[in-house]
């Protein structure tokens, strides 16, 4: 018997769960399921978004539905046309063995005569946006006097978005002795208050903490001037080639001029907001769900209930006016177990808001600074690296390769490497050569006493480059609590520790630079040897400390291909800071099939040894096969 079976669900249903591919039941459907089904209760269940909050109604909704009487039984709420549609798709899916129940959708924007329709077919569910379903009630199409269930789904969205009066409404027009079920991520005193009037003695169930955000997200945000949002942005995402997310902007406004300016500047980007028409929002979430975007710029309302699994960023571009909507934000990322990152760009005086939102999400945030030209170089050059090695061939370039090898014959293999990655990379030079650090430190966070004061500036600080990160299982906490347990330091010794996929950058002090260098350097993690160097991006480019012994060596890295630092290209503030933009997108680099392909998958991404004790090695980046490579592909 499998564990929906033991939950008291029929024949019909487990054969359609079965199809669904659902193994186990999650939490919250485990919890609410048996006591649905067992009598008819007031409940409410409050879970973070992405926990199975659909099937914890919906399966014991269909079992009780009686399918041989054509009377409206059940009304399900929910906030949004998209969530509407998509509530009434997995309705469907779960009745499909169960003969004669009709679900219809009810939302606005498409035709209220056709949906009237349908509802007059017959239909025992129907899940409805509350200022529809009003609609619809006023003018005499729907007839809920009767119904058994009602179901607030997303309620806390429901209540945000202003449908307060609409559900009270609605709600005095359904009998008294039906079972009201409330389902929300959050609590919020709007949600208590339509519990406490509309519902008697309901059963509670909370699954995870209270108002906390899922554990798969992790929470970031980065301290800018308001002039350099925009600019902020576009490093975030030039510093994350393989980014798929939704950046969240307060008005329709600011989210078409956002969109347009991204994909201006190169990005593959659109706008999802209400002023769209039905057939453009369709088309939006198509390509999104196909990604063929990589930023979709969202309104709250809009972006509310999208559920694409794999986004991998939710970008606050600005933080919302109602702080609980932050939570619904960032469930658009680390949905069904994967990992995902909310980013908040803010200002200062946006900033005692963080302090706000941890309150609310039981979480820290990391504050990290926006990474500067040379990062975002670095990141980009391995990035295309990668994709170089990655590189299915096509072999009718066969054809053409007599020719090709006759005009670069003369080349040796590192020239080579060196012109090819240049190709692409010169525009990115170019660019981020004339832009300025827009990263600002936060004294604030610090005066409120927070545990990392030194996170909020580089000076006299050394950075190092570690090539361990994401997919070596780490993420910051767990690589500074490796770091400081292997090296024997205090917790405060190893601070803004910032991690990549494939790699990782950290900073101490410099009395503790020895002590990294020979000990990391000599270590092994699951058989494969550490390398740790000092990295030329020295995090604040304040100080340089790559002269210890003898490493700074321009002609070393004229082996590779990281992009010459010497020039000091990082804060040259009389230059145009738009100047570049065009050239500054990456263009070729943004396609969805290029994105899938791309990324950190190599497990060195340099090559070299920066061992102050050994010789160093040239030219390995591209095709290192010296060490040990996990196949992970995601
Ligand atoms: P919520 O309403 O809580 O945000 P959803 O009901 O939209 O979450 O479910 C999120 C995702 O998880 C959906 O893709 C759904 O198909 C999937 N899902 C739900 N229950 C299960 C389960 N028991 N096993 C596997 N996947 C599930
Ligand atoms: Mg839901």
């Amino acid at each position: 018997m499998n564990k929906f079976e033991q939950l008291g669900l029929n024949e019909s249903l487990l054969k359609a769960i079965l199809d669904l591919g659902f193994e186990n039941p999650s939490e919250v459907q485990e919890k609410a399921i048996p006591l649905l089904l067992e009598k008819d209760t007031d409940m409410v269940a409050l879970a973070q978004t992405g926990t199975g909050k659909t099937a914890a109604f919906g399966f014991p909704l269909i079992q009780k539905i009686d399918a041989d009487n054509r009377n409206t039984q059940a009304l399900v709420l929910s906030p949004t046309r998209e969530l509407c549609l998509q509530i009434t798709n997995e309705l469907k899916n779960y009745s499909k063995y169960e003969k004669g129940i009709n679900v219809v959708a009810v939302y606005g924007g498409a035709s209220i005569t056709e949906q009237a329709r349908e509802v007059k077919r017959g239909a025992q569910i129907i899940v409805a946006t509350p200022g529809r379903m009003q609609d619809m009630i006023n003018r005499g199409l729907v007839n809920i006097k009767n119904i058994d269930y009602c179901v607030l789904d997303e309620a806390d969205e429901m209540l945000n978005m202003g449908f307060y009066d609409d559900i009270v409404s609605i709600l005095s027009d359904t009998p008294d002795e039906k079972s009201t079920w409330l389902f929300s991520a959050t609590m919020p005193q709007e949600v208590a208050r339509i519990a406490k009037q509309f519902m008697s003695d309901p059963l509670e169930i909370t699954v995870g903490t209270k108002n906390s955000g899922s554990s798969t997200v992790s929470h970031e945000f980065y301290l800018v001037n308001a002039r350099d949002r925009y600019e902020a942005l576009k490093r975030l995402a030039d510093a994350n080639p393989d980014i798929f997310s939704v950046v969240f902007c307060r008005t329709k406004r600011d989210t078409q001029a956002i969109a347009e300016k991204l994909i201006e500047d190169g990005y593959s980007a659109a706008a999802l907001h209400g002023d769209l028409s039905q057939a453009q929002r369709d088309g939006v979430m198509k390509s999104f769900r196909g990604r063929q975007i990589q930023m979709l710029v969202a309104t709250d309302v809009a972006a509310r209930g999208i559920d694409v699994d794999n986004v991998t960023h939710v970008v606050n571009y600005q933080l919302p006016d109602e702080i609980e909507t932050y939570n619904h934000r960032s469930g658009r990322t680390g949905r069904a177990g994967k990992l995902g990152t909310s980013i908040v760009i803010v200002t200062k005086s946006e900033l005692r808001k963080i302090s706000s939102i941890e309150r609310i999400i039981k979480q820290k945030f990391e504050e990290k600074s926006i990474p500067s030209g040379i990062e975002i170089c670095e990141i980009q050059l391995l990035h295309l690296a990668n994709k170089i090695k990655d590189t299915e061939v096509d072999h009718e370039i066969d054809n053409y390769l007599p020719a090709i090898n006759n005009v670069l014959e003369d080349l040796s293999k590192e020239e080579l490497i060196k012109k090819m990655v240049s190709v692409e990379f010169n525009r990115f030079i170019a660019y981020y050569k004339k832009n300025r650090d827009i990263s600002v430190s936060g004294g604030e966070r610090r005066e409120r006493g927070d545990s990392e004061p030194r996170e909020f500036s580089n000076n006299g600080a050394v950075r190092y480059f570690v090539n361990i990160g994401s997919r070596d299982n780490f993420d910051w906490m767990s690589l500074k609590d490796y770091l400081k347990e292997t090296l024997d330091l205090g917790r405060d010794d190893i601070f803004k520790v910032d991690v990549k996929e494939g790699f990782s950058f950290f900073n101490t002090d410099p009395q503790h630079t020895d002590k990294v260098m020979d000990v990391l350097n000599n270590v092994q993690l699951e058989g494969r040897r550490i390398n740790v160097e000092i990295s030329k991006n020295d995090g604040g480019g304040r100080r340089d400390h790559n002269n210890r012994g003898g490493r700074r060596d321009s002609g070393r890295r004229e082996g590779n291909f990281a992009p010459r630092r010497e020039g000091g290209f990082r804060s040259d503030r009389n230059s145009s800071r738009d100047g570049g933009s065009r050239e500054g997108g990456f263009r070729g680099d943004r396609n969805s099939s290029s994105r899938r392909e791309g990324g950190f998958r190599s497990s060195a991404p340099r090559g070299e040894n920066g061992g102050s004790d050994r010789a160093p090695r040239r030219s390995e980046n591209f095709g290192d096969n010296s060490r040990p490579r996990r196949s992970r592909r995601d």
